[in-house]
């Protein structure tokens, strides 16, 4: 198989690459669901975003999670890669996050 950078660059380019090339292309990003945050933690990560305080609501939105593990590239290719964002919802703890796939043309 061809390496990621020329995938990406025929994919950038607007061209047809192979089933197996752009889930290599996604899959070259590590994605794990990194678990729900409490509700209490929401609040005052929504209050410090507020406050402009973005490394605070970083450290706090990480360390007041517990990792699930899933991995979230599986729950990626599972739907188009059609570049439309979606919500999805982790089937391991429920968290829901939002993404948007790269728009790849794929093969048929
Ligand atoms: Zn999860």
């Amino acid at each position: 198989m061809r390496p990621i950078s020329e995938i990406a660059e025929r994919v950038d380019a607007g061209q047809i690459v192979t089933r197996e090339e752009a889930e290599a292309m996604v899959r070259a990003s590590s994605r794990r669901c990194r678990g729900p945050l409490l509700a209490e933690a929401r609040e005052i990560t929504t209050r410090l975003l507020s406050d402009g305080a973005l490394d605070k609501a970083r450290a706090l939105d990480t360390n007041a999670r517990t990792p699930c593990g899933q991995d979230v590239n599986d729950l990626i290719l599972a739907s188009p890669l059609d570049g439309a964002e979606r919500v999805i919802t982790c089937p391991r703890c429920g968290t829901t996050m939002s993404y948007r796939p790269p728009r790849i043309r794929i093969e048929d």
